[in-house]
């Protein structure tokens, strides 16, 4: 180069825009009354705009929280530049169930992106429905070179699901038990106004070309013990059986005509199904099933009452913003610092017995611990009571010997290293949310992958691309850490 050569010109940093392009919601009184879609897909210009509010931070944050190291950087990066059929290909890369995600997924990437400390952060997970509406979706994923070993995967729900496909790619042969008649797990009670079936079709008909088999309608514990797969064959075995079953209240009258779990109802709702509900509809919780619970019992009983009890305040609820925003717009009622004492009635509910609490000081987690005030009992008259306080595992048929972890979320987990339970071979894993079950089991795929390696004396590989032509899986320019939320 010349000596006096102009110095090349200093990039301009973007200026940083802090208002998000709008995301398009049907009116509240006109959603209400059926199960469309609340939340619209932007189009192809508002995703464009919205994506060149992305300053493409050099220390990627947004991709440090998302427990699937999503790399959504660059899926922006190439929304932005048009080109949507990159965008899909990166995000498929990196989420085989992208299509259920970018509608349901709770967006830890969102919270730490640095756009939210000017303003509103940039809408990563409808950037993510954007790439697949306009880019290629329907890629197939491509297995690399057979491994040779059979690898039983129980459960087919987000964490069964992104073990199945990670070890897919790899080349083992995956045969995936489930107990329900169809895959997809918890994600099967999401209501259909913010996902459905068929976005859990789409995800797994990707899986086509893999060597991934489903045998639906089979428990294990029960149907085939879990020492029985090691024994007819199969190398490793990865539980992800999650939480199936429904918690109760523990108090008197749970048994009466019109007290109703959430999951089932949830369940059938979503199944097509209609669930008989009374007009003073009252679902106790304060979690995300409880909001699905409210929502839903607006659209199944029209014109009904329906009143949320929950023991702690507001912004103690568990449940995710932009749910608690919806139940509000739709006009449930919220009822705060109450807790259920008694469901009473002669054989049907006629009324909720409540006591107030008072919130005291915070426990080792930082949540404020409700206290009860004496003598402040009510009844609350209702017909139906949804009862939204949890779930938890069903391990009937389950060996001691495997020396499972409850969470308190209640999904069973291995307490080895990477989920390793106490029978060699055997892991067992789970997790809060869609995304951070597929991350859990991200995490143990590596572990029993490299548990496998070793029986065929090679060395583990990382991830390939499970489009068979690009680099092996690996972490974005600029990474430096998981953040966990
Ligand atoms: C109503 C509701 C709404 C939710 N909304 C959201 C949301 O919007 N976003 C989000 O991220 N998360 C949401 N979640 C949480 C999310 O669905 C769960 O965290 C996630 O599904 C956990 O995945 P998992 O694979 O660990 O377990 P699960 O989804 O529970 O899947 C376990 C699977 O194993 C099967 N199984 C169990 N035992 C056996 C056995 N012995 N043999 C064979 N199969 C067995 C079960 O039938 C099931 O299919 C919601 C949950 C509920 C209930
Ligand atoms: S943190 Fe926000 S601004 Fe930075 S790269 Fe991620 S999405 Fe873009
Ligand atoms: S999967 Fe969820 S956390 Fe990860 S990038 Fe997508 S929206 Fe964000």
């Amino acid at each position: 180069m010349a000596a006096d050569a102009p110095a090349a010109p200093k990039p301009v940093p973007p200026k940083l825009n802090p208002v998000r392009v709008p995301i398009v919601e049907e009116a509240p009184d006109a959603r209400v009354h059926d199960f469309r879609t609340v939340l619209h897909a932007y189009s192809r210009e508002e995703a464009v705009l919205e994506a060149k509010r992305c300053i493409q931070c050099r220390r990627p944050w947004c991709v440090e929280a998302c427990p699937i190291t999503q790399d959504c950087r660059e899926y922006i990066r190439l929304i932005a530049a048009e080109d949507f059929d990159g965008a899909a290909r990166v995000t498929l890369r990196d989420d085989p169930l992208a299509s259920s995600l970018c509608k349901v997924c709770y967006r830890y990437c969102e919270e730490w992106c640095v756009v939210a400390k000017k303003g509103v952060p940039i809408a990563i997970r409808h950037l993510k429905r954007a790439a697949l509406e306009y880019g290629r979706s329907d890629l197939a994923y491509v297995a690399s070179a057979p491994k040779g070993q059979r690898v039983a995967v129980v459960g087919a729900g987000p964490a069964g699901l992104m073990a199945a496909w990670d070890l897919g790619v790899r080349g083992y042969s995956v045969t995936v038990f489930e107990t329900e008649p169809e895959v997809g797990g918890l994600m099967l009670t999401i209501p259909a106004y913010r996902m459905t079936e068929e976005d859990v079709r789409h995800d797994t008909a990707r899986f086509r070309d893999l060597d991934v088999t489903f045998v639906r309608g089979r428990r294990v514990g029960s149907d085939v013990p879990v020492r029985s797969l090691l024994a007819d064959g199969y190398a490793a075995v990865l539980l992800a059986v999650g939480t199936p079953a429904h918690r109760t209240l523990g108090v008197p009258g749970e048994d009466l005509v019109g007290v109703v779990p959430a999951l089932g109802f949830l369940k059938a709702v979503h199944a097509g199904s209609t669930v008989p509900l009374g007009r003073e509809i009252l679902v106790v919780g304060g979690g995300d099933v409880a909001m699905d619970s409210v929502r839903t019992a607006l659209r199944q009983a029209p014109g009904a009452h329906v009143t949320l009890v929950y023991r702690r305040d507001r912004k103690e609820m568990p449940a995710d913003g932009e749910e608690v925003h919806g139940a509000e717009e739709e006009k449930v009622r919220f009822l705060f610092r109450k807790a259920p004492v008694e469901i009473v009635g002669r054989g049907r509910v006629e009324g909720l017995v409540v006591r107030s609490v008072e919130l005291g000081p915070p426990d080792a987690g930082g949540r404020r611990q409700p206290v009860p005030v004496a003598g402040s009992e009510e009844t609350l008259p209702c017909d139906t009571v949804i009862v939204a306080v949890g779930q938890r595992s069903d391990l009937r048929g389950f060996p001691d010997e495997l020396d499972l972890r409850i969470t308190p979320q209640g999904w069973p987990e291995g307490k080895g290293s990477a989920h390793a339970t106490a029978v060699p071979g055997v892991f067992a894993v789970g997790g809060k949310s869609v995304v951070y079950a597929m991350g859990a089991a991200m995490e143990t795929v590596g572990e029993l992958d490299a548990y496998l390696a070793a029986q065929r004396g090679t060395p583990p590989t990382p991830r390939p691309d499970p489009f068979g032509s690009g680099p092996a899986f690996h972490l974005p320019p600029g990474y430096t850490k998981p953040i966990r939320s």
